[in-house]
Formats: structure tokens, sequence, C-alpha cells
């Protein structure tokens, strides 16, 4: 058993000596079969959130509605979930009631695929009714029970199993695949923010590409803003053979140029703002790059990783081939860097010149920089004094 298993064992001691049952479940049981590395150890319970929260002094409540309790064991936080179906389901969304039941067999009934209902006991013997562990093996996302009821109970499920292609490289189950095309309209329901954090994964995972295409043919990418216009630009654009990005935001900055998408639709993707700061930087770093290579100047704005950043979008949309070694050996050479601590400051130029603040400072100090870059100024206080005093006297003398 994992490490993280083994720290958690007490946890499920202590609710078993309470005469509940208590099981790891979820996402940490698949990875570890998997072989994968796990995080959040999740634990089922068959008792209720209120004897949970009596059985463990310090406990959080962060879906008491759902019958979900925070509990801590040696600092490390672990969801405790009761035992649960969820019966009643209104619009395709999550049910608005949930009921609490003591079989273990029910609330591995009510989750999403195979592979995610699978339970693990305190001496790591699975209980796996619905053969999870043989779909790990063939690499399949098979919805638990009936796939066109179990999408049409919570549609999210549909976007979660393209996200799941991506994140372990599975296939979607023959039958889950023809209800994914069938049922995707539901989407529809769904709010945004809950697609679009599985879509995040999505594209975070390592075949964000399969899953894409996959998302394409069944229409669920229909169901993400502005996409629906541009299904045949971004279905040709994935027949292609790209280069990879390799995070969330290259993927979106790609996908946002093969649909013409601007910032303002991002806002109805609900993206985060911090995320939606980030793509706008990297989409004017494409148009940049695509007008003409990375100038040391550029460079120097960005630093290494984001011009690798740029380098990836570049070439995943323009189809041809990243330069990465080029801006490393440009970045090498340069006198200064980024990271590379100036030994001056907009108050020197001040005191140096007499002038008042104001906009020149910028100007000033971007030339400053640029004759640093071209190796015409050194990086020296005294260097750069002498060099302002000499170029503001050369304009008097003008
Ligand atoms: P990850 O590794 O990305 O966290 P996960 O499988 O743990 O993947 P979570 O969203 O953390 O995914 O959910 C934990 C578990 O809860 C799942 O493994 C699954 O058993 C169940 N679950 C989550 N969302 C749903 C859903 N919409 N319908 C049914 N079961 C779900
Ligand atoms: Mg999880």
């Amino acid at each position: 058993m994992k490490q993280e298993f083994v720290r958690a064992v007490p946890v499920l001691e202590q609710l078993e000596q309470g005469g509940y049952l208590a099981y790891f479940v979820g996402g940490s049981v698949r990875d570890s079969i998997m072989g994968k590395e796990i995080h959040d150890v999740d634990i089922a319970t068959s008792a209720t959130p209120l004897e949970v929260k009596e059985i463990f002094g310090h406990t959080i409540d962060v879906g008491i509605e759902h019958g979900t309790v925070l509990v801590f064991h040696e600092g490390v936080p672990y969801e405790v979930t009761t035992f649960r179906t969820e019966s009643t389901y209104k619009d395709f969304r999550r049910p608005d009631q949930v009921e609490f039941v003591t079989s273990l067999r029910e609330d591995l009934k009510r989750r999403d695929f195979t592979m995610n209902a699978i339970a693990m006991d305190k001496d790591g013997c699975l209980y796996d009714p619905f053969c999870g562990r043989e779909d790990i093996e063939n690499q399949i996302i098979r919805t638990v029970g009936s796939p066109d009821e179990r999408f049409s109970e919570d549609a999210l499920r549909m976007v979660r199993a393209v996200r799941f292609i991506s994140q372990l490289g599975f296939e979607v189950e023959e039958n889950t695949y023809r209800a994914l095309s069938e049922k995707a309209n539901l989407l529809s329901h769904i709010a945004q923010e809950r697609k679009t954090a599985e879509f995040q994964k999505l594209l975070s995972g390592k075949k964000p590409k399969e899953a894409l295409r996959v998302a394409a043919s069944t229409q669920i990418l229909n169901y993400y803003p502005e996409l629906d216009k541009f299904t045949e630009r971004i279905s040709h654009f994935l027949s292609l053979e790209v280069s990879e990005c390799q995070t969330f935001e290259e993927w979106l900055s790609v996908i946002a140029l093969t649909s013409s998408m601007n910032e303002s639709m991002f806002k109805e993707w609900k993206l985060p703002v911090a995320v939606i700061k980030r793509i706008k930087a990297l989409l004017l770093g494409y148009e940049r790059r695509k007008a003409e290579f990375f100038t040391r100047y550029q460079l120097y704005e960005l630093g290494i990783e984001a011009a690798h950043s740029i380098e990836r979008v570049w070439a995943a949309y323009s189809g041809q081939p990243a330069e990465h070694d080029r801006i490393d050996d440009l970045y090498a050479k340069m006198p200064i860097q980024k990271e590379t601590p100036l030994s001056f400051s907009g108050n020197d130029l001040i005191k140096w010149s007499g002038k008042k603040g104001g906009p020149w400072i910028k100007e000033t100090m971007k030339d400053i920089i640029q004759g640093m870059l071209d190796g015409e100024i050194v990086n020296e206080k005294e260097f750069v004094k002498r060099w302002l005093i000499q170029g503001n006297n050369q304009l008097k003398n003008n």
C-alpha cells in the first residue's frame, strides 16, 4: 500500500472503532492501481457527517449537505464523505438532495466511472463490484451502469469522461462513447464554471489532443462559448500533426487562435482574471513571434520561461518547428537578463538629470537596457551616470 494510504489508515481505524465502515475511495485508489503518484486520499464511511464530527475533534465542514467533512490526521486533511445515493436529479445537474445510506455498494454505484468506483480497506483489500480494475487494466472509461442514465443524471460526467482521456490516456468504451454524442446537448444545463474547471484539467493532462478530438467529434466542445462556431476549424487543426504545448494556458491560446476568440469571449468561459491575463500575454507574444523571432529586448522583458511558452504556442499553431535552442543561445549570450539586478534606479535617473519625474524615466530606462543588451552600456552605476550626463549634454549642445 502506498505511503499516503498508510499514513491515513488511523483515520479508517478510528471510524471503525466507532462502529462504522470506512474505506479509501475515488481517484487515489484508481491512481494507485495504475501505479501513479497519488494525491488527495479520500475516505467514504457509513458514519453520518455528525457522527464523523463526534469522532474527530478538529473537523471542517466543506460540503456537509453532500455529506463531506474535512478531517485532520497528523496535519494532513482528508475528505470523509458519508456513503450516499443521489436520487433526485433536477435539470441534469448535481442532485439537490442526497440520501445517506449504510451500504458501500450503493455508494460506489452512484460514482461516475467504473475506475472511480473501487474501494480499498485498511489492509489494502479492494472492493470492486463494477470491475473497475479490469477497465483500468484495459485502459477503458466506462460508466457505472447505463451511460444514458448516468449522463442524464449529471451531464458534467461527460466532460469528466473526456478529461480522463487526457489525464490517464484511456479510451472511452463504445457504448459510453455513443451516449456522449447523444447526450452532449444536456451540457447546456451545466454551469460554465464547472465545465471550464474540467476543461482546464483536460488541457493540463498528458493527452489533450486525443481528448479534444473526442470532445469535438461528440459535440461536447460545442458547449464551450465560441467554440461551437469554429468546430470545423478546430477539428481540422486537431487532425494535423502539431507540436505539443505544456500548460492549460498555452493550449487555450492555441484554441483561441484556431477559433479567433478574443479576450471578451474568455470572460464567458468564466476564467479567473489571472488566467485571462496570462492568455492575453501569450497571444500578444504569439503575434510578435509571428512577425519575427524574439529580439534581445523582448527576451529580456519576458524572461526565458515565458519566451519558451510563447514559442510552444507559436509552433503548435503555425505548424513550424519550435526553436527552443535558438532562444536559449540568444538568452545565454545576453549581457543582462530578466533576473539581473540593475545597478541604477529611476530615482537615480531623476537625481542625475536634475529633471522631474515623468514618462521619460521609463523611456530612458528602456534606452539604457537596450544599450546594455547591445554591449554599449555597462551595468555599473557610474557608467550609467556618465552615459546619462554625457547624453544630456549632447542634447543641450544640439
Ligand atoms: P482527480 O485525480 O482529478 O482528483 P478524481 O477521480 O479523484 O480525479 P474528483 O473530482 O476528485 O475526481 O472526485 C472524486 C470521486 O468522486 C471520483 O473518483 C468519483 O468516484 C466521484 N465523483 C466525482 N464527480 C462525480 C460525478 N459528477 N458523478 C459521479 N461521481 C463523481
Ligand atoms: Mg480527487
